[in-house]
């Protein structure tokens, strides 16, 4: 089902989350494991994170370096189908611009129909790490809103080579990421406004937002959305600081800000464990407000481990 129907049949606000897939190598029950006590709070939906390859160099006995294409946790296709089959929930695969042409593109998303997928959330990707911007493939795109019309295209049965008759169409209910700290390449919040507006002109059907610890933050960037008539639902997007290194990396990895009171807190804490309880308390916070001020959905990012979303998930469902 899409997630705007979930989110239209809904009486109360939805609770979804993220997961990552397994790193190579590793089976699939630990992934189960982390998803199953979540089940407990109904989620209409998961999300499955999707990354790219980076590059590495091997040394040659020669001293010559050979630079080499790795994935650390490749595929999300068959983690979909896999969740779809255990939990019975949509599973929301992320599509990526990068490291993908518009043919492995058209390709991946023959494979999700296929399977059942009814969702997807565009994303642009960032940058490989060796490279200092964000490069698109050969004949790939350059920004979500491009991706989007491609998606956009084969629900109106437009592949990218041929014209597809007798229903052969897709349907997907489509994503995508809003900033309510904006984008950190973007100028201003008024530039990446206009470029959130084109995402939702082209055909989003739903945002999911950046994750926040100021919820003001998130009530200012609906207000900006909705005067910029950007009308569709828009999910706020939580995380629970659970270590102490999170207060300096979730900011420089994700371009956001922590609010004073919550690192008033946080540097009272001599361990993990009790960082982890504040990280737990400002989440539940948060969460309750939101849902008082009538959010459709929080989603939490969980890193793959459920223990701080349970907790959090425990308080408010
Ligand atoms: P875009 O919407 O393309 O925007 C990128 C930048 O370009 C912005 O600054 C925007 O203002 C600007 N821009 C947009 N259109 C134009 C235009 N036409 N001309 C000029 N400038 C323009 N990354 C992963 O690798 N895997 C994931 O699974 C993943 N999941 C995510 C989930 C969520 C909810 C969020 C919020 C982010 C996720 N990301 C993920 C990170 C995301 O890929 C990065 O934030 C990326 O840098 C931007 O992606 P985007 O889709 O917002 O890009």
């Amino acid at each position: 089902m899409k997630i705007t129907e979930h989110i239209q049949n809904a009486k109360q606000t939805l609770f979804s989350f993220e997961i990552l897939p397994p790193l190579k190598g590793q089976n699939m029950n630990e992934m189960m494991n982390s998803i199953e006590p979540l089940m407990e709070f109904n989620p209409p939906f998961i999300d499955v994170t999707y990354h790219r390859e980076e590059y590495i160099y091997k040394k040659h006995p020669n001293g010559l370096l050979e630079r080499v294409s790795t994935r650390k946790r490749p595929g999300t296709v068959g983690i979909c189908a896999a969740i779809m089959n255990r939990f019975k929930v949509d599973a929301v695969p992320h599509l990526l611009c990068g490291g993908f042409n518009k043919e492995e593109t058209e390709n991946a998303l023959i494979d999700l129909n296929f399977i059942g997928v009814d969702n997807v959330l565009v994303l642009r990707g960032d940058a490989i790490k060796s490279e200092g911007r964000f490069m698109p493939e050969d004949n790939g795109h350059a920004y979500a809103s491009e991706l989007l019309k491609q998606v956009v295209d084969m629900n109106n049965g437009h592949y990218l080579h041929e014209e597809v008759e007798n229903n052969n169409s897709t349907n997907f209910c489509i994503g995508v990421a809003g900033y309510p700290e904006k984008h950190f390449e973007s100028p201003s919040l008024r530039t990446d406004m206009k470029y959130l507006k084109e995402k939702v002109k082209a055909g989003a059907d739903y945002i999911v937002t950046q994750m926040f610890f100021d919820n003001q933050k998130f009530f200012e960037f609906v207000d900006k959305c909705r005067a910029n008539d950007i009308h569709v639902p828009i999910i706020p997007g939580l995380k629970p600081i659970t270590t102490l290194n999170q207060i300096t990396m979730l900011p420089s990895t994700f371009h956001i800000d922590m609010p004073d009171a919550l690192l008033d807190e946080l540097e009272k804490c001599k361990d993990n464990a009790a960082v982890r309880e504040v990280g737990i308390q400002w989440a539940i916070q948060q969460s309750k407000e939101l849902v008082a001020a009538g959010v459709p959905c929080l989603h939490y990012y969980t890193m793959s481990k459920a223990e701080a979303t349970y907790r959090i998930a425990k308080a408010l469902f």
